[in-house]
């Protein structure tokens, strides 16, 4: 689930009402970098912007304001994961380090479901061409000489794709988080005064 709070003693609150135990609860200190870190026990933990728990024992979360909140659930092992991805995240093959990590374990990337939360849509996801490079050019079209629009989700699926998780199994929340006020937190709509929501992922008992 995805869901906007005020404070990180919330998210402890957050996880009961929700029928997850806060006491397994793993969160990150995220820094828009490719790593993802493979926990084992609950707590915070510096400087990554993915985890992955073997086995699923444990409560994932993530915070966004904008950058995909990326679910991975393997049914069949019970491994679970959340993946902080911004297009520096994408750029920088976040989603192919979280596989790796998959892969290392001995599971199959084709066993996973991947959920994309709500997250800025085409319609509000504008670059400007200096950083253009970062981009594949398939996923962003240009508005004018200094502006371009990219398309994060269809980047993200096609990322998800090539690493031989089927389409079928992969889901992605339709709504733009800059465009529903109402409903979600922006970085871009909102800046400094923006809030944040919480990915959280578990399974129920
Ligand atoms: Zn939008």
């Amino acid at each position: 689930m995805s869901c906007s709070i005020e404070s990180y003693g919330d998210l402890f609150s957050l996880c009961d009402n929700v029928g997850l135990d806060s006491k397994k609860l793993v969160s990150i200190n995220q820094v828009h970098s490719s790593k993802i870190i493979s926990v084992k026990r609950a707590g915070h933990y510096e400087s990554s912007d993915g985890i992955i728990n073997i086995g699923g024992n444990l409560v994932c979360s993530i915070k966004v304001a904008d950058c995909l909140p990326i679910y991975f659930i393997n049914r069949i092992s019970r491994t679970i994961g959340l993946v902080h991805a911004g297009w520096r995240g994408l750029s920088l093959g976040i989603i192919n380090e979280y596989i790796n990590n998959v892969k290392k374990n001995n599971e199959r990337a084709s066993d996973n479901y991947v959920f994309i939360g709500p997250s800025i849509k085409k319609c509000c996801f504008k670059i400007q061409s200096d950083v253009l490079s970062h981009f594949d050019s398939r996923f962003y079209s240009k508005i004018n000489d200094k502006h371009y629009q990219v398309d994060l989700q269809k980047w993200a699926v096609n990322q998800i794709m090539n690493l031989n998780i089927k389409n079928d199994k992969i889901f992605v929340i339709d709504k733009c988080t800059y465009c529903n006020k109402d409903l979600y937190e922006s970085f871009r709509r909102d800046g400094d005064a923006a809030g944040r929501m919480y990915a959280l992922l578990g399974w129920l008992e």
